[in-house]
């Protein structure tokens, strides 16, 4: 149904401005007469902003993202290619290495775009704020919501720095407030049970550095990937972004974290970086200094196991699962959410809407799409022994298919696209494990 369609007057509130926020703001554009998003940083869509810090730090689209953007924004790809973000082939000029083993870089036809997390999302809040019944308030905290019979009934607001709160009231409430999402404290103040949390942690620190090369890009690869591997749990990025510009991103776990100085810095990088790709950044010239980013854990709230929600609220994006940055699924998983939101809706009469149903059912629909990427994650993170936690059961066996399988991939075409595919949410996890990928992998003489 588009707004025009609608025929009550119903109001949906957005909390955040972040990349949820928008496509969620812009998913509710179509079921509700008016959107408002409410967004802390009075932010002019240029340019790093504090309420989003890890916009410093290199931030790239799987290939399920960027359809999905596309579906949402029609023509936004293209919109961004002209304006200069960096158009690649998701292997053939990205060189990806995951514990230890460098993908064969055949062309698979997963499209990505490359930019600055501002690039996109400046682009993106054009679009959304676009659309006639959308608006943003912007330089306003939320600080609590108001309820009525235990259902969230809206939103109290302050304008930022003032002691002035007042009311939004909303239909819905959607909580896309990132890693400090409040629904969880909602819930409690309202009476009902808060999620139960998984966690893994990982106590991550990241040091980014803008840089203009001075001559091409390392071996023409467009993105250079070092991931951790057991015995060096730190890695690099090396990403191109728009109008030329590149991203330098070094990353540690625990106490393995990259300096914030620039020489240390730099020593960091020259230790993880290949040959030519250190040649590259030894030449460059920096644009900024080093940004750092803490992040202490992956975190899945589990709300779809909640017996009893309240009507009138839901959470999409970081607030209901954060997930590991290093495997950059985070945006990706975020629009995944906004379109089961969107599904959800869309089959629903008013009353449903209204009550206790849209919640029950949306994160029971977001739920079966988060659990792709948070198990890639989990996973990633249990092959290095330096992150603590329990391990999965049958842990060895999965440690061992998935090293020979990316030890193959590093000649096998069909074994480097399916780990693409899988990685880049197009396909199926379970498709690595299919008789066609276990031939590939398991083939004597590998
Ligand atoms: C170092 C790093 C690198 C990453 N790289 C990638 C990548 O390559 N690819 C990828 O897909 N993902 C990546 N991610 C993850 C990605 O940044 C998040 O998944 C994504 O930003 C989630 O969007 P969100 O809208 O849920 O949260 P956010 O983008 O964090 O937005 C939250 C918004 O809420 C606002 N806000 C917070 N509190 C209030 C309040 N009280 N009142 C009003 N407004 C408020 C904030 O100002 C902000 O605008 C990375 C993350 C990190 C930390």
């Amino acid at each position: 149904m588009t707004h025009a369609e609608t025929h009550a007057e119903t109001h949906a509130v957005v909390l955040g401005a972040g990349f949820a926020g928008l496509v969620t703001a812009r998913v509710l554009a179509d079921h509700f007469t008016a959107v408002t998003i409410v967004e802390r940083d009075d932010w002019a869509g240029v340019g790093p902003r504090r309420g989003v810090p890890q916009g410093r730090h290199a931030h790239a689209f799987l290939a399920k993202g960027y359809e999905i953007l596309e579906t949402l924004y029609p023509g936004v790809t293209e919109e961004l290619f002209q304006d200069g973000a960096r158009h690649v082939d998701f292997l053939a000029d990205v060189r990806f290495g995951f514990h230890g083993h460098v993908l064969t870089q055949v062309p698979t036809g997963l499209q990505a775009l490359l930019a600055s997390r501002p690039f996109f999302e400046g682009h993106l809040r054009r679009r959304t704020l676009a659309l006639p019944n959308v608006r943003l308030l912007g330089d306003h905290e939320v600080t609590g919501v108001t309820t009525e019979r235990r259902a969230v009934t809206g939103v109290r607001i302050c304008p930022r720095g003032r002691d002035r709160e007042r009311t939004l009231a909303a239909d819905l409430v959607v909580d896309c407030l990132g890693r400090s999402g409040r629904s969880t404290a909602w819930l409690d103040e309202l009476g009902f049970a808060r999620p139960r949390e998984e966690r893994t942690r990982v106590d991550l620190t990241y040091a980014s550095r803008h840089l203009r090369l001075s001559g091409t890009a390392p071996s023409g690869d467009r993105i250079v990937v070092v991931g951790a591997q057991p015995g060096r749990p730190t890695g690099l990025a090396l990403s191109e972004q728009e109008r030329g510009q590149w991203v330098l991103s070094l990353y540690g776990y625990g106490t393995h974290a990259p300096p914030a100085d620039p020489e240390g810095f730099l020593e960091f990088a020259r230790r993880l970086a290949p040959p030519d790709v250190w040649a590259v950044i030894r030449d460059a010239e920096p644009l900024d200094d080093v940004a750092v980013y803490r992040f202490a854990h992956c975190t899945r709230r589990r709300y779809d196991r909640l017996a009893d929600l309240p009507a009138g609220m839901v959470a999409v994006g970081d607030s209901q699962c954060s997930l590991n940055p290093v495997y950059g699924a985070g945006m990706t998983s975020a629009a995944l959410q906004a379109l089961a939101l969107g599904r959800c809706l869309r089959g629903m009469t008013p009353a449903m809407r209204a009550g206790k149903e849209l919640p029950k059912h949306y994160y029971r629909a977001s739920a079966r799409l988060i659990t792709q990427p948070w198990w890639f994650s989990v996973l990633g993170d249990h092959l290095l022994p330096e992150v603590p936690g329990k391990r999965l059961p049958g842990m060895a066996l999965i440690r061992r298919h998935l090293l020979r399988m990316l030890s193959a991939a590093e000649h096998d075409g069909y074994l480097a696209t399916a780990v693409m595919e899988a990685f880049g949410l197009v396909a199926p996890a379970h498709r690595l494990v299919a008789p066609r990928a276990l031939m590939h992998t398991w083939r004597p003489g590998r």
